[in-house]
């Protein structure tokens, strides 16, 4: 399962680059100092608008670790209403809670979806529902930092890329935008050429040493102020441009989404999309963390090649998973154990088992 060589898995592909991104960022960040706040790193996350390839959640220490008395799993926004509101005497709900703004139908529903997880205290009196809290929801979130990974960022592919970040630096959702790609050895890095929003922070990196050097720094972006959404931008000089307004606590509900988000996911949630069950997948040892690899295809498997229609694919025998290989199930499972506990161990505090 675990290959113990300490050879670099090649980033073939922008999924290899992808995970390389996050291992270095779990290990290095901030690119250019000695880290004071813990971090989490997820990969693929953002707005029903804007997904970002890697997301740095810069920690409070404190507040992680009281982030922990809530599970693993996420808290969405319905049950954050309720936990951040839930009274520390029993109380009826309604009484505790400020209006939703929604039917309280939901709001029974957090309460209930809260109690089951057990972090919230429930009973019922006569035929009403009374609540308690049982830890205060802490304020755990420093700054959000998005970073867009094009590993080889061509002109064309610069060109699509500038709108998106022009789109990031006017909403001013995250504190820092950040490009990585992949470093070359020419004197200025080909990507410093190209049209990208100054605001935006450029990032070289080394896949075979997983190592990151600052090419450009980027701006702070006012992630407390409203932003303006860039709805329409036309090509032509004749028609004007669109856009709305988007106000802070939009953009601060949104910010606690995507970090409890990363709090669930991690990055390490790629296992889901591929085939850690297949007899030819291994994690190869790098630095403190691992990284996906396909022993018959000698490369890091991708979401869309390793899965049931690989050809090399030999699936572990269904007896291995049932009959407790060598414990509890066969490699895929052994595999999704360990990355399990890679994700816990950044998680201080988290060692319940919830979620
Ligand atoms: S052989 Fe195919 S399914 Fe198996 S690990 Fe490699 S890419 Fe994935």
């Amino acid at each position: 399962m675990l290959a113990g060589e300490p050879r670099l898995a090649v980033a073939n592909s922008e999924f290899a680059f992808e995970l390389h991104v996050c291992q270095w960022a779990e290990r290095a960040w901030p690119p250019d100092g000695d880290r004071d706040s813990p971090v989490l790193v997820a990969r693929q996350l953002g707005t029903k608008r804007r997904r970002w390839d890697t997301i740095v959640v810069e920690c409070d220490p404190a507040g992680l670790r009281q982030r922990a008395n809530f599970g693993r799993q996420r808290l969405d926004s319905d049950l954050r209403h309720v936990l951040g509101h839930a009274p520390t005497e029993w109380a009826y709900y309604r009484d505790a809670l400020p209006d939703p703004g929604y039917p309280w139908r939901y709001v029974r529903e957090a309460i209930h979806t809260a109690a089951d997880r057990g972090v919230l205290d429930r009973r019922k009196r006569g035929n009403r529902i009374e609540i308690r809290r049982r830890h205060a929801y802490p304020d755990w979130i420093e700054r959000i930092v998005a970073i867009e990974n094009k590993p080889d960022l061509d002109a064309s592919a610069a060109r699509r890329l500038a709108p998106q970040l022009e789109r990031d630096v006017a909403l001013g959702l995250a504190d820092e935008v950040w490009v990585a790609t992949e470093r070359t050895d020419e004197r200025i890095e080909p990507i410093l050429l190209e049209d990208l929003p100054a605001a935006a922070g450029v990032l070289t990196v080394d896949p075979s040493t997983v190592e990151a050097d600052v090419a450009w720094y980027p701006q702070s972006l006012a992630v407390s102020e409203p932003g303006t959404r860039i709805v329409e931008r036309p090509d032509d000089d004749l028609s004007a441009a669109r856009f709305e307004y988007v106000d802070p606590e939009w953009k601060a509900e949104k910010r606690r989404s995507i970090a409890e988000r990363a709090y669930e996911r991690g990055w390490r949630a790629y296992a889901d999309s591929l085939r850690p069950d297949c007899r030819h997948f291994q994690l190869r040892t790098e630095g403190d963390s691992v990284v996906p690899y396909c022993e018959a295809k000698e490369r890091v498997p991708t979401p869309s090649t390793c899965r049931s229609g690989c050809r090399e694919c030999e699936p572990e025998p269904p007896a291995w998973r049932t009959g407790g290989w060598p414990i509890d199930g066969g490699p895929g499972a052994g595999i999704r154990r360990l990355l399990d506990d890679q994700r816990r161990r950044h998680r201080p505090g988290l060692d319940d088992g919830t979620g």
